[in-house]
């Protein structure tokens, strides 16, 4: 099977992890990313410099259009899209709830939820016009915050990751007729620049002791989840969760 992998924002962070480690493992990556071309283009550089290969896609994923542009885009670069892994994900400063208007919410749910929805629509369609669709498969990225809640940072947040939890046992069974296996990873603290957008960009420091592992996760750790739920090895795997949040 020609491979062909779409990660949504995958300039940085998790993102770029995962398409490091699915390049290694002979997939096509499409590197997707919102603005800033300068880092997607290092991480296809690093991919082309190891011999893989890769292309980099610049598209708002919250724009339904240019969604529907993009994985146009990637199946006319790359071949047709295989797998999927919904990566994007935004968190505004930290606050209370009793503090949030609506226009921040509805941008948390806007970036954190429907995008999701959209793309996973887009790869189904894909998967089947091209693909025997049991080896194709979606990583969706939700967070440990779904289960705790961000009391006093962003419950909205944690919020739209729950949602996501409830999107993937949904769209697994919808699919799983069909053998698309869909899945998910619930990352804790990652040393990733988000925590600087939630105003806070030494927070995995701080609360790296809290924690039973008692440090902080790697980027790379969560990729090697995502390549495995992704992969054939994971063939009877679908509607599951991998905690990566170190025992928290
Ligand atoms: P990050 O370091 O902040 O990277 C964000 C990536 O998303 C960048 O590639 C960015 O592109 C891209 N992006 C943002 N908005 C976009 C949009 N509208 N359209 C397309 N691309 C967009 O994030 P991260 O920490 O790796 O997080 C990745 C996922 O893991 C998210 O879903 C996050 O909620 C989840 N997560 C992270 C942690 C953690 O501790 N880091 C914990 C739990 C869950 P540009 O470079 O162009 O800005």
């Amino acid at each position: 099977m020609n491979k062909v992998v779409l990660i949504t924002g995958a300039s940085r962070g998790i993102g770029a992890a995962s398409a490091i480690k699915l390049a290694t493992l002979g997939y096509k990556v499409a590197i997707n990313y919102k603005e800033n071309s300068q880092a997607a283009n290092q991480v296809k550089a690093h991919i082309l410099n190891m011999g893989g290969q890769a292309a980099t896609f610049k598209a708002d994923v919250s724009d339904e259009n240019a969604v529907v542009r993009l994985f146009e885009e990637v199946a006319t670069e790359l071949g047709a899209l295989s797998h999927l892994v919904n990566n994007v994900g935004i968190l505004k400063s930290q606050m209370r709830v009793e503090q949030m208007t609506a226009k921040r919410i509805n941008s948390v749910l806007m970036h954190n939820v429907t995008p999701y929805f959209i793309c996973a629509r887009e790869a189904i369609k894909h998967f089947k016009a091209h693909h025997d669709t049991k080896r194709c498969a979606i990583v969706n990225v939700s967070s440990a915050a779904s289960k705790l809640g961000s009391a006093n940072e962003y419950v909205d947040y944690a919020a739209s990751k729950g949602a996501i939890d409830s999107f993937t046992t949904g769209l697994s069974l919808e699919l799983a007729p069909s053998g698309i296996r869909v899945n998910c990873v619930r990352p804790g603290c990652i040393y990733t620049d988000i925590h600087r957008d939630g105003g806070e960009p030494d927070r995995v420091d701080r609360l790296a002791s809290l924690l039973p592992l008692g440090r902080g996760g790697t980027p790379e750790e969560v990729a090697n989840a995502i390549a495995w739920l992704l992969s054939e090895e994971a063939s009877y795997v679908t509607g599951s969760f991998i905690e990566l949040a170190g025992g928290k």
